[in-house]
């Protein structure tokens, strides 16, 4: 009897699910701000800090998209005392979120970390315009979806690091280890290298996770072998990767007793 009430009760459950759930699944619709009396929120924006990217327009996109989902107004204003809410730029977070939204009025943007590998690194333009969209959710009363495609999902889906376009010696008598920095778990990188024409150079990904400490040993490392993950022999050389995390790519001149040379390299993650 005990298992047939079970199974009785599971079946109802289950059918709830079903009901409950599919009104939500078909497509998230966004209530109007909690506050109804307000239409026209003030802005306070506290001074930038360094990001390559053009923070006012990623803020101007984001006010954009509630101005159409929640039909309510924005102005910008010179003083916090008038603001109903307050944007914070911060080069890091001492959260373990990205972003957050104190009391919906003070809003603090992570603009990077240095969860990476101790080195802070700028977060992508779409990431912080996907923070800003959320955290500005939160400050017009939008709670959590549990929708994964919505704004208002916990986790933001697009998370990714700037592209990095930097310039280095590459010394002779080691390699350059460049890491891949990524949020997942495995993910796809676009890689172009270029030498200043001296001495040709090597570059291929690595797997670090498994062989941190012997970056000194370049003869130690296994490559990845798929095509696109590694090129010699040229002074310009360009790939794409699958890699898992904590992965890298690995630099040295072809010839162990060339001289130092300046070499440029780009690392962008693709996102789907
Ligand atoms: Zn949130």
């Amino acid at each position: 009897m005990d298992f047939e009430l079970a199974l009785v009760t599971l079946l109802i459950l289950f059918v709830l699910n079903v009901v409950f759930l599919l009104p939500m699944a078909v497509g998230e619709k966004i209530m109007p701000s909690d506050n109804p009396a307000i239409r026209t929120y003030f802005v306070y924006v506290g001074s930038s800090t360094y990001h390559p990217a053009d923070l006012n327009s990623l803020l101007n996109e984001s006010l954009s998209y509630w101005k159409e989902t929640d039909h309510v107004n924005f102005k910008y204003v010179q003083d916090s005392q008038d603001a109903t809410f307050t944007i914070r730029w911060i080069p890091e977070t001492d959260e373990p979120y990205s972003a957050y939204t104190v009391n919906k009025r003070t809003i603090e943007i992570g603009l990077g970390d240095s969860k990476c590998n101790g080195v802070w690194h700028a977060y992508d333009s779409k990431f912080i315009l996907s923070l800003l969209e959320h955290e500005i959710g939160h400050a017009l009363g939008h709670e959590h979806s549990i929708i994964a495609s919505s704004i208002m999902y916990p986790i933001i889906n697009d998370a990714k690091y700037a592209p990095t376009n930097s310039t280095y010696v590459l010394d002779s008598t080691k390699p350059l280890f460049i890491q891949a920095c990524t949020f997942n778990t495995v993910s796809s990188f676009h890689y172009k290298v270029a030498s200043n024409g001296k001495t040709p150079i090597n570059a291929y990904f690595v797997d670090w996770s498994h062989q941190y400490g012997n970056l000194k040993k370049a003869s130690e490392m296994t490559p990845y072998k798929e095509r696109g993950c590694h090129g010699a022999g040229a002074y310009n050389l360009e790939g794409t990767c699958d890699v898992f995390s904590n992965s890298g790519l690995l630099i040295v001149p072809e010839k162990a007793d060339s001289a130092d040379q300046t070499i440029t390299v780009f690392i962008d993650e693709l996102t789907s």
